[in-house]
């Protein structure tokens, strides 16, 4: 992979670069169809990346279908598809992590210790095999688009990180692998996510600045669903992720609901001033 880069890089091609677990969707297509767009060629890697797992999750689980990936990959023009095992990212005697601190600790990091650990390690490594000048992530892993650039920046690493909006379905759940695992009726309760987040943007947009009355509406409604089970609903300030004490300028409304024995994630991001 390393010397396939060089090669175009010394041609001058500009490469962009999509990492993704797999399973893919038209979440994940949108991100490779901007940097189609954006870059002389496209490289994606799949790889789920045992790393980042926690011990009780869904690690041997997570759905996989090379096949099916690939197709969808080559149609929309992508490149490279970087597909390595486990064991030639993680030979025996691996030793190195790369840790960000501070903006790990909240919202997803409480609960998934070692995840981001895990992700900044995969990130960093996949970043020095494939050598891209724009990499893309998506806005519905906020919390792991804001580790990335942060990781980027202080490491100084020669690259551009590109955000993109979430993708969702058509009653407002946001595309994810895991919603695979949803069964017809948890499928249905799940679109609650999307409605909470919305009635939260509905209060800021009337007047309310409070983010605990808004945290309270949101739990109200989400804890209606028979199936749903609060992780943790919180309102941060977009760029460092501590939670505010009134909707004031960038802030993110970020969730982690149960939905039977799946977690799912979501998140807005609201200006006011
Ligand atoms: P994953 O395969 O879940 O690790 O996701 C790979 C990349 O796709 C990450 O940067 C995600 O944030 C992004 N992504 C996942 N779901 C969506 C979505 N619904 N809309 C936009 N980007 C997404």
């Amino acid at each position: 992979m390393q010397k396939y880069s060089n090669r175009l890089r010394i041609q001058g091609k500009r490469i962009g670069f999509v990492p993704t677990m797999g399973y893919l969707h038209e979440g994940h297509l949108s991100l490779v169809r901007r940097s189609v767009k954006e870059n002389d060629a496209t490289i994606v890697s799949i790889f789920v990346n045992p790393m980042q797992f926690g011990p009780k999750e869904d690690f041997k689980k997570y759905p996989r279908d090379f096949k099916r990936d690939e197709e969808m990959l080559k149609a929309v023009g992508t490149d490279v598809i970087f597909y390595p095992t486990a064991n030639q990212m993680y030979p025996k005697h691996y030793y190195t992590y790369v840790n960000v601190e501070n903006i790990t600790e909240g919202l997803c990091g409480k609960s998934r210790r070692g995840h981001f650990r895990g992700v900044a390690t995969v990130v960093a490594k996949l970043f020095n095999i494939v050598k891209p000048d724009i990499a893309y992530f998506g806005q519905k892993d906020a919390q792991q688009a804001t580790v990335i650039k942060k990781m980027a920046q202080n490491l100084n690493m020669d690259l551009k990180i590109r955000v993109m909006p979430t993708l969702r379905e058509q009653d407002g759940l946001a595309m994810s692998s895991r919603n695979a695992y949803l069964n017809p009726e948890e499928r249905k309760s799940a679109a609650i996510l999307y409605k909470s987040l919305l009635l939260a943007k509905q209060m800021t947009q009337k007047g309310e600045t409070n983010p605990k009355r808004i945290i309270n509406r949101m739990k109200g409604l989400i804890n209606n669903v028979d199936s749903s089970r609060i992780d943790y609903i919180e309102i941060v300030d977009a760029e460092t992720l501590q939670p505010v004490k009134k909707i004031k300028g960038e802030i993110l409304i970020a969730l982690a609901v149960y939905i039977g024995k799946t977690r799912l994630i979501d998140n807005l991001k609201i200006s006011r001033r």
